[in-house]
This record gives C-alpha cells, sequence and structure tokens, in this order.
C-alpha cells in the first residue's frame, strides 16, 4: 500500500508512502480516496492531515508508470484533489522537501496548507511539453496570484515556501516539526463549522490581468518558438481568469490531452527518459563497486586538456595538468584564466569561486606528478605514435587500480589499451569542445574494459554534470561516425549544385544550431583534412568530393585564418558568403563534368538528416551504441539537434521509416547516390512497421 494511514487524537493523518518521492501511481492515488472516505466514517475524527513519508512530500507524477495502463487508470489525479476538495472535515496538506507537478497540485486541492521551511515548490510540466494537467494552472494564480503564477508555470522553475509564505499558498511555513503544526493546525480547523476554504472558490485579484497576461506572451515569443506547451500554459491560465474556474479547468484538460500527443511533447519526453536510459548498462549491474576518484590527471594542455581540467575542478576535483613544455603549460592555463574571468564578467561565478577553481590546478612538466591520480585523461595530439609513448609512460607510473583514460576522437581505443599491461582500466572519455560547457561525454568501451571503470566514469560524468552514452569502439564512436556521412553529402551537395550559405541556412530552419559548413569553419577546415587523409588511405573506396581539400589547400582553414567556407571580417565571427569560394565551387563541378541544379532546402534537409539516421540504423544494429536513445541523446546534448524533434532517430520513428527508407531510395538513384548505402536494420524495420525506438 503506497499510503499510510493513522489517527492522533481526533485527527486522521494520510501519509504518502511511495519511496523514492512519493510518485503519484495508481495505488497512491487510490490509497488517498480510501483513507478519505474512511476518515470521513470515523465519528471521533474532526480533522485531515495529508503529508509524504521520508525526505520529502510528493514528486509529482510516477515516472515508471508512464505509458502505462495504470497512469490513466481511475481514480485520475482529478477525481483524488475532487475528493480533498469535498471533504466534510477540513484537509490540510503538510508540505516538506518537495512539492512538485501533481504533488503541488495535490496539496491545492487541500483546504490548508503548512510547509517546512526550505521546500521546493514547482510545477515543471513544461519542462516535458506539457502543463499541469489537474488544476494546476487554475488553482496556482488563485494562491500566488497572477504574476507568479505565470512565472511558475510558463518557466517550470522551483520557489522556495518561504518565499510564497504571504500568499495563499500557505497559512503557515514552519521551522520546527511539521507534522506536530500541522496537526495543531487541524485540530483548530476541525473546531470550527465548515465549509472550508477552496481554492477554487477564490479570485484572481489583479489589477490589469490582460496586460499582465499579455506581457507574459511576449516575453517567450522568442524562447519558446518551438515549444507549444509555454503558449498553452498562458492560454489555460488566461481562460481561468477570463471565464471563470470551471471552464478554465475543462480547457486546460483539453490543452493537456493535446500536448501530451504532440511531437515537441514526445521529442521532451523522449530526452527526459533518454537521459535515464543512457546511465545505465545492462551487463553492469547498478550496485557494481565504484573506485574511488579523489585525484585527477589531465595530459595535454591544449583546447581539450584545458576544459577537461576545468570540468574536473568545477566539480570540485583537484587536478594536475601535465604538458612537455611550461610555454604549453603557460598557454593552457591562460586560456583556463580567460575562461574564468569571462564568466566572472558576466557575472555567471564570483571572482572567490573562480579562484578556488583555478587553485585545484596544479601544472607540471613531470609524468612524475601522475603518480597520485585516481584517473588520468590523456588529451595530446591524434597521433597514434603520440599516443602509444605516453600510454606506455603513463602505464609504468600510474598506481595500481588508476583508470587510463583517451580523449581520442578517433583512434582505436582497444590499440591504445593495448599499449599498457592494464587494457582493463582503459576507457575512451571523449569530451566535445569546449569540453568545460559542452553536455555530451562519449564514454567508449574497449573489449577489456572493466566493468567496475565503466561504472566509475558513469558516476563521475554525473557528478560533472555530463550526459554519458557509452559507445563500442568504432572509427567516429556514435556521433563522429554519424556526422561523417551528413559532412559526406553537404559537400556532393555542394558539388551539384547548392552553395555553403544555403546548405546551412535550410539545416538552421529545420533548427540545428549551426550548419555543417559554418561548423567546419568554427572547428577548422585543417582537421577534417587530417582525418580525410587518413581515411583516403585507410578506406580508399569510401568516395568524397574533394571541395574541402581545394579549399585546405588554399590555406582557408576557417575562422582562425580570416577564411574558409565563407569569409570573416578580422575579429568577427559573422559568416559572409565568399564569392572566390562559390566561384571555385561552382569550376570544380564544371570541371569535373557536373551539370549544377539547383536542389531545394527539403532536398537538402533531407539528405542531411537521413544521412545521421541512416548510419544511426548501423551503430545501432552493431550494438556500437546500446539503444536508439543513446544515439539521440548524443545528438541533442552534443550535436546542436533540434530539442524539439528529439534526436535523428526519434525523428525518423515519428515520420516513419518506410518513409525514410523511400527517401534515400530516391536519393541513391542520383548522381552521388553511391554514397548511399542504405543500412539493412532501416529496411527490415520499416518492412515489419516497427521503430527505432522501442
Ligand atoms: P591540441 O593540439 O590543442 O592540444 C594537444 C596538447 O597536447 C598540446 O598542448 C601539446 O603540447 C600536448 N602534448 C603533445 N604531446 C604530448 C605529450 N607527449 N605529453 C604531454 N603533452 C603533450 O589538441 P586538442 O584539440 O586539445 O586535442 C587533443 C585530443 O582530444 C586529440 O586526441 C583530439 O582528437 C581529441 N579531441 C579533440 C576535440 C576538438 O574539438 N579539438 C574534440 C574531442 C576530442
Amino acid at each position: 500500500m503506497a499510503v499510510d494511514y493513522t489517527t492522533h487524537d481526533g485527527v486522521a493523518v494520510i501519509t504518502l508512502n511511495n519511496p523514492p518521492v512519493n510518485g503519484l501511481g495508481h495505488s497512491t492515488r487510490a490509497g488517498i480516496v480510501d483513507a478519505l472516505e474512511r476518515a470521513q466514517q470515523d465519528p471521533a475524527l474532526i480533522a485531515i492531515v495529508l503529508t509524504g513519508a521520508g525526505k520529502v512530500f510528493c514528486g509529482g507524477a510516477d515516472i515508471t508508470e508512464f505509458n502505462t495502463p495504470k497512469a490513466t487508470q481511475e481514480p485520475m489525479l482529478g477525481a483524488v484533489i475532487h475528493a480533498l476538495e469535498r471533504s466534510a472535515k477540513p484537509v490540510v496538506a503538510a508540505l516538506h522537501g518537495v512539492a512538485l507537478g501533481g504533488g503541488l497540485e495535490l496539496a491545492l486541492g487541500a483546504h490548508y496548507r503548512i510547509a517546512a521551511r526550505g521546500t521546493q515548490i514547482a510545477l515543471p510540466e513544461v519542462k516535458l511539453g506539457i502543463l499541469p494537467g489537474a488544476g494546476g494552472t487554475q488553482r496556482l494564480p488563485r494562491a500566488v496570484g497572477l504574476q507568479t503564477a505565470l512565472e511558475m508555470i510558463v518557466s517550470g522553475k522551483p520557489a522556495m515556501a518561504e518565499t510564497l509564505a504571504n500568499t495563499a499558498l500557505f497559512d503557515k511555513v514552519v521551522d520546527g516539526d511539521l507534522l506536530a503544526a500541522a496537526l495543531a493546525f487541524a485540530r483548530e480547523a476541525g473546531a470550527r463549522p465548515g465549509p472550508y476554504p477552496k481554492l477554487r472558490e477564490r479570485a484572481i485579484d489583479h489589477p490589469d490581468a490582460a496586460a499582465c497576461i499579455e506581457s507574459a506572451r511576449e516575453q517567450i515569443a522568442q524562447t519558446a518558438k518551438h515549444f507549444p506547451a509555454p503558449h498553452k500554459c498562458i492560454d489555460a491560465i488566461e481562460a481561468g481568469v477570463v471565464h471563470g474556474f470551471d471552464r478554465g479547468l475543462a480547457f486546460e484538460r483539453e490543452c493537456f490531452v493535446a500536448l501530451v500527443q504532440s511531437p515537441e511533447s514526445r521529442a521532451l519526453r523522449h530526452a527526459f527518459f533518454g537521459e535515464r536510459a543512457a546511465s545505465k548498462i545492462a551487463d553492469v549491474p547498478s550496485d557494481t563497486a565504484t573506485r574511488t576518484i579523489a585525484q585527477v590527471a589531465v595530459i595535454g594542455a591544449g583546447t581539450m586538456g584545458g576544459g577537461i581540467a576545468m570540468s574536473f575542478v568545477n566539480a570540485g576535483l583537484p587536478v594536475t595538468l601535465i604538458d612537455t613544455s611550461e610555454a604549453a603549460l603557460e598557454r593552457g592555463l591562460a586560456t583556463i584564466r580567460k575562461n574564468y574571468d569571462t564568466t566572472v564578467k558576466k557575472g555567471r561565478l564570483s571572482q572567490q569561486a573562480a579562484d578556488e577553481r583555478l587553485a585545484r590546478i596544479s601544472a607540471s612538466t613531470s609524468y612524475d606528478s601522475l603518480t597520485h591520480a585516481d584517473l588520468i585523461v590523456e588529451a595530446v595530439f591524434e597521433d597514434l605514435d603520440v599516443k602509444e609513448q605516453v600510454f606506455r609512460r603513463i602505464d609504468q607510473l600510474a598506481k595500481p587500480g588508476a583508470i587510463l583514460a583517451s580523449n581520442t576522437s578517433t583512434l582505436d581505443l582497444n590499440r591504445i589499451a593495448a599499449f599498457t599491461q592494464r587494457p582493463q582500466d582503459v576507457v575512451g572519455l571523449h569530451f566535445f569542445s569546449p569540453a568545460n560547457v559542452m553536455k555530451l561525454l562519449e564514454v567508449v568501451r574497449g573489449a577489456q574494459t572493466a566493468k567496475d571503470v565503466l561504472a566509475t566514469v558513469m558516476k563521475l560524468a554525473k557528478k560533472i554534470g555530463k550526459t554519458a552514452v557509452v559507445a563500442g569502439v568504432c572509427d567516429g564512436f556514435i556521433g563522429n561516425r554519424m556526422i561523417e556521412q551528413t559532412i559526406r553529402q553537404s559537400l556532393f551537395m555542394i558539388e551539384e549544385g547548392a552553395l555553403p550559405a544555403q546548405v546551412d541556412r535550410a539545416i538552421e530552419a529545420f533548427g540545428f544550431a549551426m550548419g555543417p559548413f559554418r561548423m567546419s569553419d568554427l572547428a577548422g577546415n585543417d582537421i577534417g583534412w587530417a582525418i580525410r587523409k587518413r581515411r583516403y588511405r585507410e578506406h580508399p573506396a569510401q568516395r568524397y568530393s574533394t571541395l574541402a581539400d581545394r579549399l585546405c589547400e588554399l590555406g582557408r582553414f576557417g575562422q582562425k585564418t580570416g577564411g574558409g567556407w565563407y569569409d570573416y571580417k578580422a575579429g568577427e565571427r559573422s559568416a559572409m558568403p565568399s564569392q572566390l569560394v562559390d566561384d571555385m565551387i561552382v569550376a570544380h563541378a564544371r570541371q569535373a563534368g557536373i551539370v549544377r541544379r539547383e536542389l531545394t532546402d527539403n532536398e537538402i534537409v533531407e539528405r542531411l538528416v537521413f544521412a545521421l539516421v541512416n548510419e544511426g540504423a548501423k551503430i545501432l544494429d552493431e550494438g556500437i551504441a546500446a539503444r536508439a536513445s543513446d544515439i539521440d541523446m548524443v545528438y541533442l546534448t552534443g550535436y546542436g539537434f533540434p530539442p524539439w524533434r528529439g534526436g535523428p532517430m526519434l525523428y525518423a520513428d515519428m515520420l516513419g521509416l518506410a518513409e525514410v527508407e523511400r527517401a534515400i531510395r530516391r536519393y541513391a538513384a542520383q548522381p552521388n547516390g553511391d554514397a548511399w548505402e542504405i543500412a539493412p536494420g532501416l529496411v527490415a524495420r520499416a518492412a515489419q512497421d516497427r521503430r527505432f525506438n522501442g
């Protein structure tokens, strides 16, 4: 039973007891209704207290019941709240820890509310692309006022109970024994004759409600362009203001039902569950003992090493940064200092905190200083010979049990592990640039990586605020292996008739943060050039357009050289179409005998996105990724995939895989069509009307 029922001198205490957060699963909901009924029947009782066991009042819906029949089995939350309101004996909700989502809506149905200081209050549904569906949009404005309710519901952000102490939300905010305070309050209330106050009967007072609502709409016009939920939150609140509680409640329900089915909400819920799923590894039990990580060493103080070091010190872990020369170390440290200075100037970090973080970094040119490290992250040049030297040296010096990680983007982790006598301790930690900012961390599992090493780095990833996704060993792992196919398509398309600006514009309109050409100019075109040179050797059959090589031969490496696919004014980042490059593209096509044609934006988007999907299918079926949602998490957190579309695999699922297959076959019949090797797993799923995600 997920609800406890006790009596205390004339007061019934109904305690939600569904660990870990007293989620409102079916048995909790039914238990509350039963307990309320029981309390009505007992003539010895004059009042009821509703509270939560353990550390919280209630975290909202029970996410383990999402998408199961129990989620929609009566009594639904609305009916439970109705039962609270109807109770002939006064109900006092006693809140502590958190009252989130449905948990807060439940409390809003009580006649009185008391909170412990420090209780977090929120209606975060909007973050999952929905709105509070059990009266939250109607009762909260009546409790805290229109302005505050709009802010809370539209942003989903939490507030502390004490900041709302002077509103009708709380009758009392207490410091000491919450239950004792609630019982005393309940006895006093029960001694008075009913009826007892109901939020639904309160007016929403505001001198100019229409202006307040309009201003809320203006505030989200830009940020919520692609998300319907924030708009619907405002509409539902407005309905209550204009048409009163009952019609407002009915409209809220209508919006809820529509939003639950919206692709945007599907995408956000997918990401929410995808993040949780990604942290689980099928053959590594969640109770696997982990190794202690108290000291970190980072080898290589370049672009990545500096950002990686920041990620660790930001989470309180001391780091030793090692490079070959004082000059390289000083360069690396200067960049780190500059980054912290910028954050302090923007007001996002105090000077003191920045100083503390910097003080956690020590620098050294001697490998001897890594002997104390529990984790060593290598971020030196992307060259197997250099990695070999470095790993042989680490193997000699690192203490037993230390985890040896490589940040390599493209090299074979198993070969790197074989440079040591302890391949079980070697793992890939593929950070993304800038490493202190980007959420994604690909954890590369080598053939021999020990389970406790994996468990340890997954836990550590969480500690440093990263979304970790496990990838098997292959060229490019999950993210870069997929993007490679998109890059190939983008180069073919400019040969066939598009120009870089059109390709970027089309895919940015689809919602990517940055198109492939602007991205390449930012990262440096020379990086891709080096990778292609290796591929030409290792995979001579894989055909590329040579346009990108021509660009690099001109020394146009991107922003850092003042020009790449685009031109850049000195010191500026805005990309201006380059006549020189565009002419070069057209001339290149002519020489190759290609008759250029107009490409539609739709073709551009499909070829870029389906190239991801097609490679993603192979990655999934080869077991490089454990589940389709892992691939989506990589793209959402590391590659700027539009969050309202949920990642490439969910996007394909929502379109229908047969549709995706048809489009790919169409493109495969065009010039450059040989670049499409359609994934057997895509074809098989399409034929059986199955999806990538479950
Ligand atoms: P970088 O050239 O900016 O930095 C490399 C640093 O390693 C330099 O400071 C160099 O002095 C130092 N170094 C070289 N040999 C060394 C040795 N034997 N011992 C100690 N230090 C040594 O390179 P980067 O961009 O930071 O890339 C580092 C690694 O991270 C590469 O494996 C790369 O593939 C990977 N990576 C890069 C990115 C990116 O966007 N730049 C993203 C993910 C992963």
